[in-house]
């Protein structure tokens, strides 16, 4: 067998393993950061795994947007590892990166163009060309309700409907890992529902999901919520598990409880 035909093999199967239910997709070891002196995560340790949407619940300075930047390779962390998909983000970047697709917090289509064109070229990127760009592109256009919109400038669209092309685009590439940097700030009630329920429903078909917000709303459907403040994991488990654990009646409470107080909750 080919040395070629050998790695396609291999791609195959790390396919098939990491689809299985409950594969870990994502995962962060020890992983510290800090800007100049001042620490921005300290030793933050977490998995996503196969169809499960953790929510990264955070006020504001909590660290989420780093964590975000360590885990598309913008920079290294100071200390620490993070793997996609079993591949190592320092040691093969771009192997990790072509299984991740990403909603950063700013948005960051070109307004000028059309949705298609926005998509087209990020398939390019990721070496998809031709008629299997332009099929994968309307099944995620048409997936999100957009497939009307296909030619119309961005700057024409609404901000939920420019959310969602930012999310068909994240799409394209197939990944196994979605990470959506605070991809409802801005939008209204309806759009904001609209856009987490389409991220939910991805969980059907394997994708692991890491939603970072502010807004406790958005992780009442999580199947995990990580509480990170001051750069600090302080809690983790199901929206469930938390409030139980906090004392409090709901999950609003327990985190401005742990947040106000910077202590995690004893599991009761
Ligand atoms: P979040 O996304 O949760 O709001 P950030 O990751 O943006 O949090 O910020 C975490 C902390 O790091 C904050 O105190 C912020 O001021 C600081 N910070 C973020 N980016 C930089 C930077 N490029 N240089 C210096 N400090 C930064
Ligand atoms: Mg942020």
């Amino acid at each position: 067998m080919s040395s070629v035909s050998t790695a396609t093999v291999n791609e195959a199967q790390d396919l098939v393993r990491e689809s299985a239910a409950g594969a870990v997709l994502l995962s962060v070891r020890g992983v510290s950061k800090s800007y100049g002196t001042r620490p921005a995560l300290k030793n933050v340790d977490l998995e996503v795994r196969a169809g499960e949407f953790v929510a990264l619940l955070g006020p504001n300075g909590a660290g989420k947007s780093t964590l975000f930047q360590l885990l598309t390779g913008l920079f290294n962390a100071d200390a620490g590892e993070v793997q996609v998909c079993g591949q190592n983000m320092r040691v093969a970047p771009v192997r990790a990166l072509g299984r991740i697709g990403v909603v950063f917090q700013q948005m960051t289509l070109d307004m000028d163009l059309s949705v298609e064109a926005n998509l087209v070229f990020h398939a390019r990127l990721h070496g998809i060309g031709g008629a299997q760009a332009k099929a994968r592109i309307a099944d995620a256009l048409a997936r999100l309700g957009l497939a009307e919109r296909r030619g119309d400038r961005v700057r024409e669209l609404s901000g939920g409907n420019r959310r969602k092309v930012e999310l068909a685009r994240a799409l394209v590439h197939q990944p196994s890992v979605l990470l959506m940097d605070e991809a409802t700030v801005g939008l209204d009630p309806a759009s904001r529902r609209h856009l987490l329920d389409e991220v939910l429903a991805l969980r059907a078909s394997g994708v692991g999901v890491l939603w970072a917000s502010h807004l406790v709303d958005e992780a009442e459907g999580a199947d995990r919520v990580l509480v990170l403040h001051k750069g600090e994991l302080l809690a983790q488990g199901t929206p469930a598990e938390l409030v139980a654990a906090s004392g409090c009646a709901t999950l609003a409470e327990a985190f401005l409880g742990m947040t106000r107080s910077g202590q995690a909750v004893e599991p009761a």
